[in-house]
């Protein structure tokens, strides 16, 4: 992890060069996505399915690159239906997510969407009507929110407990006659987004062999079981930002290859992970302007901060911190931890907690990887009035374009 790809360390170069003022932006690594996404495919069992969940991150170069690999895009809003509109490859995509509009799911139907995930029974009724106004007939799925033991659940649950995502397995059997009775729908499977940051392989094996086990159940629960042939798994596909040792994705491909050759009815799996996609390929570069102690404890002040990467402060831990110092470290270059901050007047804009690094000098950068995903975008990027980063997307040979 410590080493950076040199087409990202041009980029912070040329960066340097454009800007006299200090530097904070992201930077994507476009082959290594490719790359990424490339072996994930590779390793699915046959039949099985792998949709991008393009709220992780849907800046218009990363789904152009996903696009032409992945086997379709998940999304949640009428927003990111307009990202995909923009996306040169058409794919398939599907559509999850609480509190739909009417003018997103009509804007989903008009943009003939493979299939809707419902989230509650009210919405059974609405989007019927919606289909039955479009003059379409519209496949769906039933997002469940079903009885998981404890074991299972994880550290971000999505199903399993109290939730407003799915529909409570309890109330599933009037969901699908629901469905059954409506002209405009088609029950076309189930779907189940349990968690988000699983890293142990075992427990999501675990998961989908319990998710196959109900699924005869679940499809008995139609008149028509035969027309029911989908079973979406979601997402949730952790990645590790403290150590090397990412999930095991191809050895959760090869358990369910056999989970499902030993199924007498298999559905189609379809998997629509986001974070574990797109994490990888983005770096947050930032700037030191600044060091103190204070406390006791040593500070390193940089340009940008948690306004515009509020990921390891949404999940509370420290994130790594490549240096790259602007000249070669001399001997007497000395190792200290530092907390890495932000620009931002408050105590809670922490990137990294008692980081230990060497010869740290104002001006040199630092670089934190596996950026990729929910990094940006779910930042408060407009908070003290700050210029927004650059957005940076490098290809072979160092090319760069600048969003
Ligand atoms: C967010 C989300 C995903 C993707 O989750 P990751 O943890 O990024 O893999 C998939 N499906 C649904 C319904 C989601 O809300």
């Amino acid at each position: 992890m410590d080493k950076l790809p040199a087409t990202v360390v041009a980029a912070i170069d040329q960066a340097h060069a454009r800007q006299e003022d200090p530097l904070a932006l992201f930077i994507y690594d476009l082959d290594a996505l490719q790359r990424h996404v490339t072996q994930v495919m590779a390793a699915l069992p046959e039949g099985v399915e792998l949709y991008y969940a393009i709220k992780a991150n849907s800046e218009p170069q990363i789904l152009a690159t996903l696009a032409p690999l992945v086997h379709g895009f998940e999304i949640s809003s009428g927003g990111e239906i307009d990202r995909l509109q923009a996306c040169p490859t058409r794919k398939p995509f599907i559509f999850s997510g609480p509190g739909k509009l009417d003018s997103d799911l009509r804007a989903a139907l008009q943009h003939q969407v493979e299939a809707i995930h419902i989230e509650s029974l009210n919405e059974i009724v609405r989007l019927q009507r919606l289909a039955l106004e479009a003059g379409r007939v519209q496949d769906v799925l039933l997002r469940i929110n079903p009885e998981l033991p404890s074991p299972l659940s994880s550290k971000l649950a999505m199903a399993g407990t109290a939730t407003p995502f799915g529909i409570d397995e309890s109330e599933l059997a009037r969901a699908v006659s629901g469905v059954d009775n409506a002209s405009h729908l088609r029950l076309k499977g189930f779907h189940v987004h349990a968690m988000s940051h699983q890293l142990q392989v075992e427990r999501h094996e675990q998961l989908l062999d319990l998710f196959l086990q109900r699924w005869p159940q679940w499809k008995a629960l139609s008149a028509d079981p035969a027309a029911i042939t989908h079973l979406n798994v979601g997402g949730g596909l952790g990645v590790n930002y403290l150590g090397p040792q990412q999930f095991d994705w191809q050895r959760l491909c090869a358990h369910l290859g056999r989970s499902l050759a030993a199924c007498a009815d298999a559905p189609v799996v379809r998997f629509e992970p986001g974070r574990f996609i797109s994490a990888f390929c983005g770096y947050y570069a930032i700037e030191v302007l600044d060091s103190k102690t204070s406390h006791g404890k040593h500070f390193l002040v940089c340009r940008g901060g948690t306004h515009q990467f509020r990921l390891p402060v949404a999940q509370g831990h420290d994130h790594p911190v490549i240096h790259l110092p602007r000249h070669r470290l001399t001997p007497a270059a000395t190792r200290q931890d530092w907390t890495v901050v932000g620009q931002l007047c408050t105590p809670k804009d922490v990137l990294s907690r008692d980081c230990p690094l060497t010869g740290v000098e104002i001006g040199d950068m630092l670089v934190l990887p596996l950026a990729g995903a929910y990094g940006y975008n779910i930042s408060h990027a407009d908070f003290l009035c700050h210029p927004r980063p650059p957005q940076v997307f490098v290809q072979e040979a160092g090319v760069a374009s600048w969003g």
